[in-house]
């Protein structure tokens, strides 16, 4: 996808989906299997990056916390110098590029160097994962409003999260694996009772997706003795409730047929 010597190339933006190849949009997988070029971040599955051509070149800008990573400027600045070098660019995210992936900051910085830009969006991980946990997060039994956090520990303590959880109320929490304690202990200072349910779901739609649950008050202690690792999502409300045993069954037949295929 080299375009003339002249011309600028361009830059999509492309959710990658919760992890499992199969829940990528036509759209998504197309650009992956004829990309010359694919930036990606550490979320993006080795299932997903497998999808393009053995001669793509593919630019790993994963996020770890304790490595040393390309700073946002970085990865600003490699999206233009490729699209300006007259390059296509995939620039493949975790979930929606537009849901805490810092994808508006890579649209403006194409933006300000004239770049042209195309945003493909992705399932976010907060759908994919409750709709494969079975978490129906606006069921019309327990709520009709869903909020999407962060919850990384930059800013935790400014962030306003009065009235987003409790009765009737689903909080949908990203990056809060490290702060569980921090969370747990903001939301009941908020007033939130401690059985409010909590579901953490880690590896959403991958093979190795777990499901945790249990009341908010023990949240640090089940991450804790679960040994939950990241990437992972917290949801508090009544829709985080134990399923009934006998859909609980159901879900673990449907799992156990998948995997016996
Ligand atoms: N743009 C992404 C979110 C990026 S922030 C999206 O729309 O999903 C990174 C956070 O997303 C992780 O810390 C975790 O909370 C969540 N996440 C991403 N993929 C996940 C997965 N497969 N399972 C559980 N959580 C996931």
């Amino acid at each position: 996808m080299k375009n003339a010597a002249t011309s600028t190339g361009r830059v999509f933006l492309v959710g990658a989906g919760p992890g499992d190849p199969d829940l990528l949009t036509l759209r998504a997988a197309r650009l992956v299997m004829q990309a010359e070029l694919i930036v990606h971040d550490g979320l993006v599955d080795p299932a997903i990056l497998a999808m393009a051509k053995p001669s793509a070149r593919l630019i790993s800008v994963a996020k770890r916390r304790s490595r040393h990573t390309m700073p946002q400027d970085g990865i600003n600045a490699l999206l233009v110098s490729e699209a300006l070098a007259g390059n296509d660019v995939i620039r493949l995210k975790g979930g929606d590029p537009f849901i805490f992936g810092r994808g508006g900051e890579e649209a403006e910085a194409c933006h300000a160097a004239g770049v042209p830009v195309e945003v493909v969006p992705g399932i976010t991980s907060a759908l994919g994962a409750a709709a494969a946990a079975q978490i129906p997060l606006t069921h019309r039994r327990d709520a009709s409003i869903v909020s999407f956090v962060a919850g990384q520990c930059k800013g935790l303590t400014e962030q306003d999260w009065a009235g987003l959880a409790g009765k009737g109320r689903t909080l949908v929490i990203f990056m809060g694996v490290a702060t569980a304690p921090d969370i747990a202990e903001k939301l009941m200072a908020d007033g939130l009772a401690p059985d409010t349910p909590v579901a953490v779901i880690e590896n959403a739609t991958r093979s190795q997706m777990r499901v945790l649950r249990g009341p908010l008050a023990g949240l640090p202690e089940l991450v804790e003795r679960e040994r939950v690792k990241s990437p992972a999502l917290i949801v508090i409300g009544d829709v985080a409730a134990e399923p009934e045993n006998e859909l609980r069954n159901l879900v673990l037949d449907t799992h156990r047929m998948e995997t016996e295929q």
